[in-house]
């Protein structure tokens, strides 16, 4: 009961914050600032073996990441989560198995959510407050039940189909725009390298990485 409300207090806090998830504005292109040059990066599916490189790398850059965690996943990687949280990455909910919220009835997707929410509240004493569905497939209702923001994304880095390093990159600079959100997946090796040489890159072009959180409270 008190973790149940304890949900309903973040997610609604969350909500009204008025974010749904929506790729940011842009602006008609005449000025460019430092506020519409943020990205963020999102890792769905972990955490992984890589999740502790990916970390690594992250931190060695100054880089906040968003992490939307699968829940059958996250038994035997509880460090390497309290090494998120330590390291102020945003800590999101993937559900607890990789299915389609709109292929298994209401009851089903929030007893899938909230399970993979508790798991990380153990371990990180904060619920999440942001859920990514699995395949970005949603329905709205499910928002207002779990009291939580969905968060989709606007540039796809396909990483999880490429794993190979230089086409994702390739990929991704080809596509992004300040204010976008890229999706990613933190369990292949292409994707760690592919992070790295990303955020590289993109700091040299003058952006800033950001968490989904700091992009909608911005
Ligand atoms: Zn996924």
């Amino acid at each position: 009961m008190y973790k149940t409300f304890l949900a309903f207090l973040v997610g609604f806090i969350c909500y009204m914050s008025g974010y749904y998830g929506q790729k940011t504005e842009q602006t008609d292109g005449m000025t460019v600032t430092r506020e519409n040059m943020q990205v963020a990066l999102t890792f769905d599916d972990g955490p992984s073996v890589y999740t502790s490189e990916l970390l690594t790398e992250l931190k060695k850059l100054g880089v906040k990441a968003s992490f939307f965690l699968l829940g059958q996943n996250i038994t035997g990687h509880e460090e390497v989560i309290r090494q998120m949280k330590a390291d102020g990455h945003l800590i999101g909910n993937h559900t607890y198995e990789h299915v389609s919220m709109k292929a298994v009835g209401d009851e089903k997707a929030v007893e899938l959510i909230e399970r993979t929410g508790n798991q990380i509240f153990e371990i990180t004493g904060q619920y999440p407050c942001f859920v990514r569905p699995p395949y970005g497939e949603w329905k709205e209702d499910l928002e207002y039940t779990v009291c939580m923001v969905p968060v989709f994304w606007s540039v796809d880095s396909m990483d999880w189909q490429l794993q190979n390093t230089e086409a994702i990159v390739e990929r991704v600079e080809r596509q992004v725009e300040g204010g976008d959100i890229i999706l990613m997946h933190d369990s292949f090796e292409t994707s760690v390298e592919a992070a790295v040489r990303i955020v590289r890159d993109l700091w040299e072009g003058g952006y800033e990485f950001v968490t989904v959180e700091e992009m909608v409270f911005r």
